[in-house]
């Protein structure tokens, strides 16, 4: 059992500041201003600091995560030579190779803040080297970082052979969540049946669904509607996730006045994925180039649960990223328009709570009673933790210190007048 842990002076993501947390066997016991430390616990002043809920990524690809150059990289950067150069990469992959990417990213996460991750994974080799090293990497981080496991059928569920039988062996090897494609389907018509498909079978496991839906320019793409009438139909409310959903970003205003209130109606939660969409979206336009991203305040206003994906870090996708969800609500709140007051904390809440929310985690939060996993960051705000991708001074899972940084500070040497640059200084009036 780990020694109590007490911070002092924290600030909460919902404004209140001097507040005292203490941990006791892996929950949290108390939050209130001047808590008294009982015996033997670990005490760390908290330095008015912003302490948050731990990060988490409703949307990625850990199958492909760090294989960035293998065998080549991709030189255009566009979405079709990233699927082509995983066709290349699929058959030289070993289990071992992406057990050990897949594991080193997992610390970059940790050390990140970010506990929790649903990844999709590609089922679509018949040999399920993925699935199995993915099942396995999830049982070793299981101690510091919950993986949530989806299985997805990345060259189709109807347009690929075995893919069927092995997205149920996939499910029947211990994988969490239903995954699919339906744009990726020859006929719009074969995209229709899949989800149906998908959702029947998510419904008769009592499994989540979390569908690549509509990641496309195209405005007559539908299967988000689809996934709406599905998930009511079989009573998915609440565990139905269509992921990307870029086609809303081009749709008639008409049509979308119709489906906003159908996805809220059906319980159906929605993530975009902003430093993919923003990158691989708009590629036949000219100009005026498209954003591409779905419209995240729009749906949010309506009451749908919006999350924020990473997607890829260093992939045939995408030659970026480092784990940081920050910049993940950064890209979201600057493509989004969102620069409110209330738009920079709801794209601080679409990387922590929202996603927690469509990962369904189990006590998650900041209140008496919740596990006692979070993060200390080096900000006095939630927008301001997205200005500064602010320094993870503390990362804590089940009340035990799991990651520190050191806080970031600078000290200038220009000629005359050594100065500290401190860029969390507020400079009012
Ligand atoms: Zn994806």
């Amino acid at each position: 059992m780990n020694r109590p842990l007490l911070l002092r002076g924290c600030t909460l993501p919902d404004g209140r500041t001097g507040c005292d947390v203490l941990a006791l066997d892996g929950r949290i016991a108390a939050i209130d201003p001047a808590l008294h430390a009982p015996d033997g616990a670990e005490v760390i002043d908290a330095g008015g600091w912003l302490l948050s809920p731990p990060f988490v990524d409703a949307h990625f690809h850990m199958d492909a995560v760090l294989s960035h150059g293998l065998p080549r990289v991709n030189r255009s950067g566009t979405l079709l030579e990233g699927i082509a150069l995983w066709g290349e990469l699929k058959p030289d992959l070993t289990a071992e190779a992406i057990a050990e990417r897949a594991l080193a990213y997992c610390d970059w996460a940790a050390a990140r803040g970010l506990l929790a991750i649903r990844s999709h994974v590609d089922v679509c080799d018949d040999r399920l080297l993925a699935v199995q090293a993915l099942l396995d990497v999830k049982r070793r981080v299981a101690p510091w970082l919950q993986l949530q496991l989806v299985a997805f059928p990345q060259d189709g569920l109807l347009r690929s052979p075995n893919a069927r039988a092995n997205l149920e062996r996939a499910l029947d090897l211990g994988v969490d969540v239903v995954g699919g494609i339906p744009h990726f389907e020859r006929t719009m018509a074969e995209g229709t049946e899949s989800v149906r498909l998908l959702c029947e079978l998510a419904a008769a496991r009592g499994l989540p669904v979390d569908l690549h839906c509509d990641e496309s320019d195209d405005p007559m793409s539908r299967h988000i509607e689809t996934l709406a009438f599905q998930a009511q139909r079989l009573g998915l409310q609440g565990r139905a996730t269509g992921s990307h959903v870029t086609s809303m970003h081009s749709m008639d205003n008409y049509y979308v006045s119709k489906l906003i209130p159908l996805i809220a109606e059906s319980g159906v939660s929605i993530v975009a994925n902003p430093l993919i969409n923003i990158t691989l979206q708009g590629r036949h336009d000219t100009y005026p180039r498209r954003r591409g991203m779905t419209r995240v305040p729009e749906l949010m206003a309506a009451g749908v649960t919006v999350g924020f994906g990473h997607d890829c870090v260093m992939d045939p996708w995408y030659a970026l990223g480092s784990a940081d969800m920050l910049e993940v609500a950064s890209m979201g709140l600057h493509v989004a328009q969102m620069t409110s007051q209330d738009g920079m904390r709801a794209c601080f809440d679409a990387v922590t709570q929202h996603n927690a929310r469509i990962l369904g985690l189990d006590g998650y939060g900041l209140a008496p009673g919740c596990r006692a996993d979070f993060v200390l960051l080096q900000a006095r705000s939630p927008a301001e933790a997205i200005r500064l991708r602010a320094a993870r001074l503390l990362v804590v899972h089940g009340g035990r210190v799991i990651a520190r940084s050191a806080p970031a500070e600078c000290e200038l040497l220009l000629s005359g007048r050594p100065s500290r640059v401190d860029f969390t200084r507020q400079h009012a009036g």
